[in-house]
């Protein structure tokens, strides 16, 4: 077995043990603590999918890029870590709203929120990324792709069709090494015209396996 499958075999641990283990180990009201305890749950119990610890310097950047009162769209909540994360760094009258697809997920993912004290500037919306993007509204400074890789492409492009994105909006896409065959995104961001696009080289969370993140800024929807 490859080192890769390996890993993925790993994967998808029961949302629900991760917001009980979370219940059970960290404090309340204090997101910086639920965060290293989700990090201990993967480390010591089993592989999360989250954006880990390892790309912080990344997420820094992408915090220092976009306005302490932001909208943020997430799409792909699983346990609710990069909303835990992303939500603490947001200041008064910033949001989040992420979509996520299993039940289970959804309600892990509100309890990690609620217990680290930020369900005022979350929503977590249950339905596939392709059913909840038509019934958002507005525009959001940051999009963050962490679903299903094979959606990538096809949820950007709905969520351009509905106008979610402005000039100057980033959209982060997490996994996008070559372990996840990446090609058609990538391929669609940086050749549409509509993007200026960025590819970071970081590793898979929790793990030393090469992994990339792609940043892309939108221009606006020109003429094309
Ligand atoms: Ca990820």
């Amino acid at each position: 077995m490859t080192e890769f499958a390996d890993l993925v075999q790993r994967i998808e641990p029961h949302p629900r043990n991760v917001s009980h283990y979370v219940a059970k180990h960290a404090r309340r009201g204090d997101p910086a603590d639920v965060l290293a305890t989700m990090d201990r749950y993967a480390r010591e119990e089993r592989f999360l999918m989250n954006i880990g610890p390892d790309k912080g310097a990344l997420v820094e950047e992408v915090f220092d890029r976009i306005p302490s009162d932001a909208r943020i769209l997430e799409v792909g909540a699983y346990c609710g870590y990069s909303a835990v994360l992303f939500a603490s760094k947001l200041g008064g009258g910033g949001s989040l709203v992420s979509l996520e697809v299993g039940e289970e997920s959804v309600e892990a993912a509100r309890a990690n929120v609620a217990f680290a004290g930020l369900s005022d500037r979350v929503e977590i919306l249950l339905g596939a990324s392709g059913d909840s993007i038509p019934m958002l509204s507005g525009t959001f400074d940051l999009v963050f792709l962490d679903h299903w890789k094979d959606l990538y492409k096809a949820d950007l492009q709905a969520i351009e069709a509905k106008g979610l994105l402005k000039p100057g909006s980033l959209v982060v896409a997490d996994n996008v090494g070559e372990s996840f065959n990446p090609t058609a995104y990538l391929e669609y961001v940086r050749t549409c015209g509509r993007f200026d696009s960025e590819h970071r080289e970081s590793t898979i969370e929790y793990h030393t396996l090469p992994d990339a993140v792609e940043i892309s800024v939108y221009r606006g929807p020109g003429t094309a």
